[in-house]
């Protein structure tokens, strides 16, 4: 696909030593965190600055070469592999944060920043951006954007989308384009801010963000509540919500992710516990100390065995940081890990949670489930081995009912991941055939040429008869 005089026109643009077609590089970049997915890129190039973006996607455009941006790919749909060829871009010259402006309350930064250095940054200064995906550490701003995702805090912070104010943009053809700003207000046409974030590398380059921020809490409070039963748990989560209490975290783990991670973090969690839920509440004192006790106090009403509240700010910390581990610390039991995330209404999470043991049974393969409880946003995690064909197969069809049963009981395929590659054959589920035409006439409108991380979310209908007669 890439030529050599092709190749010699992004060496005039970034230097040749930001453009790797060796075989090493290209393999790095062939998979992200998504197992079971991979395809080689023909080639990875990391621009220095917006401009350099839009003279390469120019190039692409003109010769229909496919171009999938990629932040640290950790994303969990194979929304990085470059499942058409093409090229990689990265971002990791364009990882400055370019302004903390504490009168409007805003951050300016390059896609290439990582999720924390703007949490930390935040701090410094007592502002605060909430979004916190459990990936921060490694995780870059531009692909929590076009993943929108989400994190520990959504429930009472939102969710990336909810901070981000305006956006730079290259789009397929080129052009430079900038939405929305440092306003508060803003109605001045369609809001493409909107379109773009969660667009999974689709219909423009994110070069630039203006975030959020907002005042530090004054205070955070973080307390463990320990089950002897799963649905006990769940329904301590709605009977939380349905006395009016939004905690900044709410957070489910089971028996199986609390015992893992236990393993890996060595903290002393209670590995008795069939269920757990870790919730914090931040904000003033006098609130955080209010909430607390009612919580604490419905929890037990609702069959918590024990309930503890951390003594310090080091042992609160040591238990979120832990439940940040519950993925990697389960992907060290078996070869492949496969962590979904379908999502319902709050009040529906014990029917999920139950559903969900239920099909694990049905096909005996061991699911653990943790998540963000307070946001309906379950994480299945199926512990296999992608070698065992017949075993995967079983996984697929497990997977094919908790996504029916999520939609069955009003929730989505996806809370915070993306569709990617693993998820477009389920995209029909939630928005139907008429939805997905949308989707599609609006990508052919921004991306006619196909060539923005091509493949993913759903399929163009000129892919589509294309593999037809590859058949
Ligand atoms: C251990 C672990 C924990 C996780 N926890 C959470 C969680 O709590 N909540 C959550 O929502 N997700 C979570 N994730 C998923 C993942 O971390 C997020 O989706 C994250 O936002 C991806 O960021 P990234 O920098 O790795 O982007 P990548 O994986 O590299 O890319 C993600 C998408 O963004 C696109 N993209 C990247 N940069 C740009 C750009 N500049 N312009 C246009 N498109 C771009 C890519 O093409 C791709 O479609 C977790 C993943 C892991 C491995």
């Amino acid at each position: 696909m890439l030529n050599q005089e092709i190749i010699a026109k992004f060496y005039d643009i970034v230097g040749k030593e930001n453009v790797e077609t060796n075989q090493a590089s290209l393999l790095a970049y062939s998979y992200d965190s998504t197992p079971q997915y991979q395809a080689m890129p023909d080639a990875v190039i990391a621009p220095r600055n917006t401009e350099e973006v839009a003279d390469i996607v120019s190039i692409c455009n003109q010769y229909r070469i496919p171009i999938v941006p990629r932040g640290s790919g950790t994303n969990l749909c194979a929304g990085t592999t470059p499942i058409k060829g093409g090229i990689v871009l990265l971002f990791k010259h364009m990882n400055q944060i370019l302004e903390t402006d504490e009168e409007n309350l805003t951050m300016t930064v390059q896609p290439g920043v990582f999720t924390k250095e703007i949490n930390d940054r935040a701090l410094e200064v007592g502002l605060f951006y909430p979004p916190d995906p459990g990936s921060m550490h490694i995780s870059q701003i531009g692909g929590n954007i076009s993943e929108n995702s989400g994190g520990l805090r959504g429930l009472k912070y939102g969710v990336t989308r909810d901070y981000v104010m305006g956006l730079e943009v290259v789009l397929a053809n080129g052009d430079i384009i900038r939405t929305g700003g440092k306003l508060a207000k803003d109605v001045a046409g369609y809001d493409l801010t909107r379109l773009i974030v969660g667009s999974e590398g689709t219909l423009g380059v994110i070069t630039e963000a203006t975030l959020k921020l907002i005042p530090q809490p004054e205070t955070k409070k973080t307390m463990l509540a320990l089950y002897s039963d799963l649905e006990a748990a769940a329904e301590s989560v709605s009977a939380i919500i349905a006395n009016r209490i939004i905690p900044a975290t709410l957070e489910f783990l089971d028996q199986a992710t609390l015992k893992v991670v236990e393993d890996f973090a060595k903290i002393g969690l209670p590995t008795e516990a069939k269920a757990v839920l870790l919730i914090e509440q931040d904000g003033a004192p006098e609130i955080v100390e209010r909430d607390m006790k009612k919580m604490a106090e419905l929890c037990r009403e609702n069959r918590a065995f024990d309930v503890s509240v951390a003594k310090t700010e080091q042992d609160a910390e040591k238990l979120t940081a832990a439940r940040r581990t519950a993925l990697s610390a389960l992907s060290r039991l078996k070869p492949t890990t496969i962590l979904e995330d379908a999502t319902v209404p709050r009040s529906e999470i014990a029917n999920m949670v139950r559903a969900i043991t239920e099909i694990a049974n049905k096909y005996q393969l061991t699911i653990c489930t943790f998540g963000h409880a307070g946001d309906g946003n379950l994480h299945p995690t199926c512990l296999t081995d992608a070698r065992n064909q017949e075993e995967i197969e079983r996984v697929e069809k497990a997977f094919a009912e908790i996504f029916e049963k999520a939609i069955e009981l009003g929730g989505t395929i996806t809370g915070e991941h993306g569709v990617g590659v693993m998820k477009l054959p389920y995209l029909h589920l939630k928005v139907g055939e008429a939805g997905l035409e949308v989707m599609r006439q609006i990508k052919k409108a921004l991306d006619p040429n196909n060539i923005l991380n091509p493949g993913k979310i759903f399929v163009q209908q000129h892919e589509e008869e294309s593999r037809v007669n590859e058949q």
